[in-house]
């Protein structure tokens, strides 16, 4: 099947790590232009100039910044434009979890998660929507997590941001239509560098890589008795961002090896 991406402009926000760079590398192969950024200036600068290697430096573009520094991502899309002549697709990718209960969550680690879940979307989609807007293909892919639904008792402040971001996601979703399409993969657990650093700080660590996975799987008890690859979640993104999914809106897919609850 062609997706319908060949000569499109994609921007992924976190394309320097786990699913971010898988996804940067699956919209390459199929033949878009991508820009991507993330915090640290060293990891983007190497994963830059790989894929400026591989695919072409005309294809690459990226730049360091956080996603809450709405100038700077302002400036961003504005450069992608200049380089590439707009953007029809955006992955709103950025970010990480946040490990706390209610009763160890402080009011400012309220507020520093409630502005990363819903600024590292609110930024970005600003930023890109008067360039989505005229694309004949426009989509937003947001990476989202099945705590929007399903709350975990140590993941409380970030279960509660998730569940908003969804919320809101649907409300774009009409407010966007007809020009954008405004869509969302929902993650149980897939194997990044989010995860990897989790291992490297287990309590055992005599425990092998494959036994501490395979323990966590058992643990939250996934059906397929594994943790997603980030290339799975790549896949995910890039159909919803396609012009192949041109009848898509206001939806979400579970990623999660079968291990909701929610109906
Ligand atoms: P990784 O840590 O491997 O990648 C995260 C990427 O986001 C990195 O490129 C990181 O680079 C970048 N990033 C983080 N914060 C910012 C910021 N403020 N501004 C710009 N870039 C930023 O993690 P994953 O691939 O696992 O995570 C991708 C997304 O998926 C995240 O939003 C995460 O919360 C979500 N998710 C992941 C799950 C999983 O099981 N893996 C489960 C549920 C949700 P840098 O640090 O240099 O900025």
């Amino acid at each position: 099947m062609d997706l319908g991406l060949t000569g499109k402009t994609v921007i992924v926000t976190g394309g320097s790590s786990g699913i971010g760079l898988a996804s940067v590398r699956a919209f390459l192969d199929e033949g878009a232009n991508v820009a991507f950024c993330a915090r640290g200036a060293d990891r983007l600068a190497d994963v830059h100039a790989d894929l400026a290697r591989e695919f072409g430096a005309e294809r690459v573009f990226a730049q360091a910044l956080s996603v809450l520094d709405r100038a700077a991502v302002e400036q961003f899309v504005a450069q992608v434009a200049n380089r590439f002549g707009g953007c029809d697709a955006l992955i709103t990718n950025a970010g990480q979890g946040r490990v706390s209960t209610f009763a160890d969550t402080t009011d400012d680690a309220w507020r520093e998660e409630l502005e990363l879940k819903f600024f590292s979307q609110i930024n970005p989609i600003h930023a890109s929507l008067p360039l989505l807007q005229v694309s004949n293909a426009g989509a937003i892919v947001a990476v989202n997590s099945l705590l929007a639904y399903q709350p975990e008792p140590h993941m409380v402040c970030t279960s509660a941001a998730r569940g908003g971001v969804q919320n809101l996601l649907k409300s774009l979703a009409s407010e966007l239509a007809p020009k954008i399409r405004v869509n969302s993969i929902l993650l149980g657990l897939v194997d990044s560098q989010q995860w990897q650093r989790r291992f490297e700080a287990r309590a055992d660590q005599s425990q092998s890589r494959e036994a501490w996975y395979a323990a966590l799987a058992a643990t939250k008890k996934i059906p397929l008795e594994r943790l997603g690859q980030t290339q799975e979640a790549a896949r995910a993104l890039v159909f919803l961002a396609s012009p192949a999914a041109s009848y898509i809106t206001g939806a979400q897919l579970e990623l999660s090896g079968g291990v909701s609850r929610f109906a």
